[in-house]
């Protein structure tokens, strides 16, 4: 590892981290891109990955290779969605393709991620694997990380540092103030593991059951007979209630609906639980003096459907603009870089306010579920209006 000072660290190199620092090194910064594992390596989650995440990764030259890892099998392509109301009500609907004819997919993120890191790293950003401990701050300025590797402590000095480090950010935990964190009740938890499953469409399964609002259990296939499945659930409303994740996927697996589809007795593979961070809560730093939060890491996951990619990959791209133009002035103040802030709201804030506001509404209210599949199956213009909103 250098010990000169890097133009950018970029903490984390899942989605938010990879694309940032793609975007950065593509512009020609010496981009040092850290994670604390080595990649190809697993991350909890649904797999899920919308077309407009996918017409991103191309636009910054990713076509190629996520066309290869659809030949191979490692993206799943899909066609729509399936929507099963608290009363067993059942929406279909076909997903329309991305503005440039990009599919949507299931890509489970040992590969996914591993297809944006390496081309991160084509790009020109150098890898280390190295846990981050803390940023430095100097004179209230985050001049550089304080990492872990290779069981000693270095501190490496970069004009910029962006957190892309997740959920459990060290960066966003160290630079936002105690009392600006996210709260219980824009969190959730969930649960993932994969299973052997008959009869699989190219369709995404939403099951928002009245015993798992306002959260949902998922059936996502990433192959012809084997699926992506969990559920989540908000944080406050799991620890009122004492739920426990693995017991809930149990009883939902017992539903004889899904129980008659499954094979090999429904063994669970690779079961793991996570945490989301909603994009609903107000009043978050995303930028400080010397860093920006992108991803996980700010807290960008849409309250009502769990999906985070996109908007990490968006506040990326936003992020490395942002980021080149305070480099290129040689000004990496708060007050320069806040309208990366600004940036976020725009385009993402409409609709996590919504998306909120529809999970409390579904929360409090299970027919209200029932009316709107009912109403989407009869108007399928209804149905794609209210897809777009989410
Ligand atoms: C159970 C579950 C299901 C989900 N399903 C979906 C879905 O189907 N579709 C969807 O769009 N979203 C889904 N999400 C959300 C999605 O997983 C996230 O929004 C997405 O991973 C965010 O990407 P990111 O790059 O910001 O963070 P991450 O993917 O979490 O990447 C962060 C990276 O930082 C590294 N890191 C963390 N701490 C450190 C440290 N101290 N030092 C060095 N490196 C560090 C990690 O190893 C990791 O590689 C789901 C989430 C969960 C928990």
């Amino acid at each position: 590892m250098s010990v000169t000072e890097r133009d950018v660290i970029v903490v984390g190199a899942g989605p938010a981290g990879a694309t940032a620092a793609t975007a950065l090194a593509q512009k020609g910064y010496d981009v040092l891109l850290l994670d604390r594992h080595q990649f190809p390596r697993d991350k909890t989650c649904g797999d899920a990955v919308p077309a407009g995440a996918i017409e991103l990764l191309w636009r910054l030259g990713m076509r190629e290779k996520i066309e290869k890892a659809v030949e191979r099998g490692e993206l799943y392509p899909l066609e729509g969605m399936l929507l099963v109301s608290p009363r067993g009500h059942k929406l279909h609907a076909k997903f329309q393709h991305g503005k440039q004819g990009s599919d949507s997919y299931v890509a489970p993120r040992i590969y996914f991620d591993a297809i944006i890191q390496e081309h991160a790293v084509a790009s020109g950003a150098e890898f280390c694997q190295a846990q981050a401990k803390a940023p430095i701050v100097e004179n209230d300025q985050v001049v550089g990380m304080r990492v872990q590797a290779n069981g000693r402590t270095h501190d490496i000095r970069a004009r910029l540092v962006i957190g892309a480090d997740g959920v459990t950010s060290v960066v966003a935990r160290n630079l936002r103030p105690k009392n600006e964190q996210h709260v219980d009740g824009h969190r959730a938890v969930a649960l993932r593991a994969y299973i052997d499953i008959e009869e699989l469409p190219k369709e995404v399964e939403f099951y928002l059951y009245k015993d798992i609002l306002p959260g949902y259990a998922w059936i996502f296939p990433i192959g012809k007979n084997k699926a992506n499945i969990g559920l989540g659930m908000r944080l406050d409303h799991f620890r009122k209630k004492k739920y426990n994740l693995e017991q809930m996927l149990q009883n939902f697996l017992q539903r004889p609906e899904i129980k008659k589809r499954l094979l090999n007795g429904g063994h669970l593979q690779d079961v793991a639980t996570w945490q989301l961070n909603f994009g609903s809560q107000k009043h978050l730093d995303h930028v400080f003096d010397g860093a920006i939060l992108v991803g996980d890491a700010a807290g960008f996951i849409n309250p009502l459907t769990g999906g985070g990619i996109h908007n990490a990959l968006v506040s990326a791209e936003m992020a490395a603009q942002v980021a080149d133009d305070a480099l290129q002035a040689n000004d990496i103040s708060r007050s320069r870089m806040q309208v990366y802030e600004q940036l976020c709201h725009d385009h993402m804030w409409q609709s996590m306010r919504n998306s909120y506001w529809m999970q409390r509404t579904f929360m409090h209210f299970p027919f209200i579920v029932d009316f709107l599949v009912r109403r989407m199956k009869e108007n399928s213009s209804l149905a794609q209006t209210f897809l777009t909103k989410l």
